[in-house]
């Protein structure tokens, strides 16, 4: 956990944050500025800065990260697909130095992304 880290604060719940998915290791909510008509970040508490910053003994928590994904649309009704995406580091558009799975779906989503 990193203290003034806004995902590890909306994980120990000082938001209020309602949770779509909780489990010992991993939370999930709507994104604050959806770019879809589901838009979920889905997360691990522990505190990992991105993608690039995983180590090998994060390899069960990342499985775990996916199958909550997949739960999730399926949740969501999300027959016709979706997408995931990790956005990471500045060329990748990360704006939330903690690690998040966004699940965009509910439209027909646009490809390449810009
Ligand atoms: P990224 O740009 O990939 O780091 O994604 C960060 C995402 O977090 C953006 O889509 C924001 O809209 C979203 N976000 C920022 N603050 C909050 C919040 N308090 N609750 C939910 N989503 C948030």
């Amino acid at each position: 956990m990193s203290a003034d880290c806004l995902f590890c604060k909306i994980a120990r719940g000082e938001f209020s944050t309602e949770f779509l998915l909780e489990t010992e290791h991993v939370a999930s909510f709507r994104d604050i500025n959806p770019q879809a008509p589901t838009h979920i970040l889905v997360i691990p508490k522990k505190h990992i800065e991105s993608l690039a910053h995983l180590e090998a003994e994060d390899q069960g928590l990342m499985g775990e990260l996916l199958l909550a994904v997949k739960d999730l649309a399926a949740q969501e009704g999300l027959r016709d697909g979706y997408r995931v995406v990790v956005n990471t580091g500045r060329d990748g558009g990360q704006s939330v130095g903690h690690l998040h799975f966004h699940l965009l779906g509910g439209r027909a989503l646009q490809w390449p992304p810009g």
